[in-house]
């Protein structure tokens, strides 16, 4: 089968692998759509998880069942939460699995294979059925949507709060769409390219600006979605005195800040990273009442064309959500 594997920084290459087969409990899928991720990025930068076929992000149909599968048979639409956590780490002993170190790391596409390929083979566990309204090949915005929900459960919004949402990258309009669906108030979005801030007025933000500068007024709730180290002051900044700041881009580099204003203007700071399964059934259903989120989708490729789109979107970002459709 065709995959494109990581086989280094900034080194993806499309090969040729022996398609797999189920081991017990698992389950192989033929990929209907795996996205791009900005932490498939950081892995293509950095070479993390070299040797691994990336893609966590996706949506597919049951092609093979292994041994001790219950409930699943070939044909059936999945999408799938790519997290294999231990099970007996004190996360996942406390209930907060998703963020167990396994997984967040060993899943499809961190250390095994994942769906940037044509058949990936997955634990059951990670699988859910594509609800009815939902299409197979937006349904790899489910874990995407996720984790952007997560971050708005983190920070306790409340319905009519006031909200600004930093970066319209994927992870920002899907913050967008999801602060819109739980009755927000109103939602400004920063972005410097057009396209984006045009896609977060279509899922419901009120006003779009391209820089933190041009934003007139703080509100309560901010979401730091651009992931970007220099940029953490200024995006804290924008909190107003006893709101909150979530953090859900991913930053690899060191960020330089006066933490003294957040202590002086009460700022609570909250990390947030990926999403528990309540989350996902969140998502899940939120995806299916609300097909046009799907419109955070701007290009669907082939396998072939992925190695281009990474390095593309290494340079300067000018998409929504960038898909591979391996059936193309
Ligand atoms: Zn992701
Ligand atoms: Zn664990």
């Amino acid at each position: 089968m065709r995959a494109v594997r990581l086989t280094g920084p900034k080194r993806l290459e499309l090969v040729d692998l022996p398609e797999p087969t189920p081991a017990e409990g698992e389950v192989v899928l033929r990929v209907a759509a795996a996205g791009i991720c900005g932490s498939d990025l950081s892995c293509y930068k950095t070479g993390v998880f070299s040797g691994s076929v990336l893609g966590h992000e996706f949506s597919g149909v049951v092609a093979q069942t292994g041994g001790g599968v219950d409930g699943y048979a070939p044909g059936e639409a999945v999408l799938v939460d790519p997290k294999v956590p231990c099970g007996s780490c004190a996360d996942c002993l406390g209930g907060a699995s998703y963020r167990c170190v396994s997984a967040l790391t060993l899943g499809p596409g961190g250390a095994r294979d994942g769906a940037f390929a044509e058949l990936v083979s997955v634990p059951a566990h990670c699988l859910y059925p594509v609800p009815s309204g939902l299409r197979i090949e937006d349904a790899c915005l489910a874990e995407p949507l996720a984790v952007a929900i997560h971050g708005i459960e983190r920070s306790g919004a409340k319905a009519g709060e006031d909200a600004i949402v930093a970066g319209l990258g994927p992870i920002g309009l899907l913050a967008v769409a999801a602060l819109r669906a739980r009755g927000a108030g109103t939602i400004t979005g920063i972005d410097p390219v057009e396209v984006r801030r045009h896609l977060a007025i279509s899922l419901g933000a009120d006003r779009v600006m391209a820089r933190i500068a041009d934003v007139p007024s703080g509100a309560s709730l901010v979401l730091e979605c651009t992931g970007k180290a220099d940029l953490l002051q200024d995006v804290t900044n924008l909190a107003a005195a006893g709101g909150r700041v979530v953090l859900l881009g991913v930053p690899i580099e060191e960020s330089k800040v006066t933490t003294m204003v957040w202590v002086v203007r009460e700022v609570s700071v909250i990390g947030s990273v990926a999403s528990g399964p309540e989350d996902f059934r969140a998502s899940a259903e939120l995806l299916a009442r609300e097909p046009g989120i799907g419109a955070i989708i701007t290009r669907r490729i082939s396998l072939e064309e992925l190695p281009a789109a990474f390095s593309e979107l290494g340079v300067s970002p000018a998409d929504g959500k960038v898909v591979a459709e391996p059936a193309r």
